[in-house]
């Protein structure tokens, strides 16, 4: 990063936004600027959360520095314009962001990990933001296609929480993101964020690269005993649930927290506390699944997931048919299966239990959800966020069932009994006939 005369400090201004806006339109020159730069970047990473405080941002720097530990060429885009924190996390607060010849440079970290994030833009860090939508696009198109990020391994992009603009934008922008990292806390598992970060993933194309459970139990530092105090086990389940993959639990570690306000998450992570190795696992998995090619979502939704009843189930995927965790659903209108898909009464959910010493699966009624009122589109994500993976139906439109697709449920379509349980049964038996696919609705 050398000076030149017409280096000059980069600030937010309103004008910025007005650009941004502008910039939010179609341009196809600018469009292929973008993806030159983005071709230079072999992996890009976005870190996810359904909730504020679970440590995303945390995890999002210690994994980029975990990375450069590693001989990695590594960048953090920090896209949380309301409450950045990367720079702090990162030592780099109060540094300012230059400019040369139209190219803006990210500031490097002791660590050698690049920053760009609208923290190191804005003049005090209580400084507010108040960006519509549009304007987000545009300032997040500009940080990917002005920086001069230069030949990277990794670019790791920190989301503010929940499922908004940002991240939406990143989704659109970048071309081949990998996926999406979820980080979650056990207290947070017990509300439905998670699922709809992951909900959303699915319907943006995003494979999830993993879920680490974040501050799980805390590891007294006199005795050792792991205390969990939120329980245990709820992000693994969860993961295994959603039929995603589970990168591990990080105990709370009051080393972290001073390791985060210094600034210093290097130091951190060579220091061998329960939180640093924990990190460190959690991150070897997720490199390892990365450059190792082994991402189990990336593979599952390489496909459509809908099939006609009555095909052989794919023996590849029969262990994970028959598992436990799986949640099936079937639309029944007065106890039977409903011939209307949209319109049923109700949706019986079955999950596949084991019985007779493990050598027979039973479907087995878990739930019986009430029907929402009839939209058109609404069914595909209300179902994921209430954790079904699969739908047997007797009839389904072919919008409807790519829908479910998007949403990473699977879908049967033709089922002939009208009796839930036995359809459920057969298919878990592998002998479900197909019937023909009637309803267009
Ligand atoms: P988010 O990005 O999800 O809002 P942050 O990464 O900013 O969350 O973390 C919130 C707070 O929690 C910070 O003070 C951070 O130091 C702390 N923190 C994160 N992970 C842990 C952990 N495993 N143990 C203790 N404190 C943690």
């Amino acid at each position: 990063m050398g000076g030149s005369d017409d280096r000059r400090n980069v600030k937010a201004t309103p004008d910025a936004g007005v650009e941004a806006e502008a910039t939010a339109k179609h341009q196809p020159a600018e469009d292929e600027e973008l993806n030159r730069k983005l071709s230079h970047i072999k992996h890009k990473i976005l870190v996810l959360s359904g909730k504020g405080g679970v440590g995303k941002s945390s995890v999002a720097a210690g994994l980029a520095v975990d990375l450069a530990k590693r001989g990695k060429r590594v960048a953090v885009l920090d896209i949380d314009i309301h409450g950045p924190s990367i720079p702090r996390l990162l030592g780099v607060e109060g540094e300012r962001v230059v400019g040369t010849g139209g190219s803006i440079h990210p500031v490097v970290s002791s660590t050698g990990v690049g920053v760009m994030s609208m923290g190191l833009l804005l003049q005090g860090r209580d400084e507010a933001v108040i960006w519509r939508g549009p304007l987000k696009y545009g300032v997040i198109k500009q940080f990917l296609r002005d920086v001069e990020w230069g030949d990277l391994d990794y670019l790791i992009v920190d989301s503010p929480p929940g499922t908004g603009d940002e991240p939406l934008s990143v989704a659109q922008l970048i071309k081949g993101v990998d996926g999406a990292l979820i980080v979650t806390t056990p207290q947070a598992l017990s509300t439905n964020d998670v699922r709809r970060s992951i909900g959303f993933s699915r319907q943006l194309h995003l494979p999830i690269l993993g879920v680490i459970e974040n501050m799980s139990g805390f590891v007294c530092p006199s005795c050792g005993t792991k205390v969990d105090v939120f329980g245990s086990g709820g992000g693994a389940s969860m993961a295994e649930d959603m039929g995603v993959p589970f990168l591990g639990s990080i105990p709370i570690d009051p080393e972290l927290v001073k390791a985060c306000d210094a600034g210093s998450l290097g130091p951190f992570l060579a220091g061998g506390t329960p939180g640093a190795t924990a990190f460190a696992a959690a991150v070897a998995k997720l490199i390892a699944n990365i450059e190792g090619g082994s991402n189990k979502e990336a593979e599952m939704h390489s496909e459509p997931t809908a099939r006609q009843a009555g095909a052989a189930p794919d023996p590849s995927t029969a262990s994970t048919q028959a598992g436990e965790g799986r949640k099936i659903a079937v639309p029944v209108t007065g106890g039977k299966l409903s011939a209307h898909f949209g319109h049923c009464e109700e949706f019986v959910i079955f999950s596949p239990k084991e019985t007779s010493g493990g050598t027979a699966v039973e479907a087995e009624v878990v739930e019986v959800l009430e029907a929402p009122p009839h939209q058109p589109g609404l069914l595909p994500a209300w179902l994921n966020e209430r954790g079904v993976n699969m739908v047997i139906a007797g009839g389904m439109g072919s919008r409807a069932q790519e829908l479910f697709s998007q949403a990473g449920v699977e879908v049967m379509v033709g089922a002939a009994s009208t009796d839930p349980k036995e359809i459920v049964q057969s298919y878990l038996d592998g002998t479900l006939v197909a019937g023909q696919n009637v309803c267009d609705h």
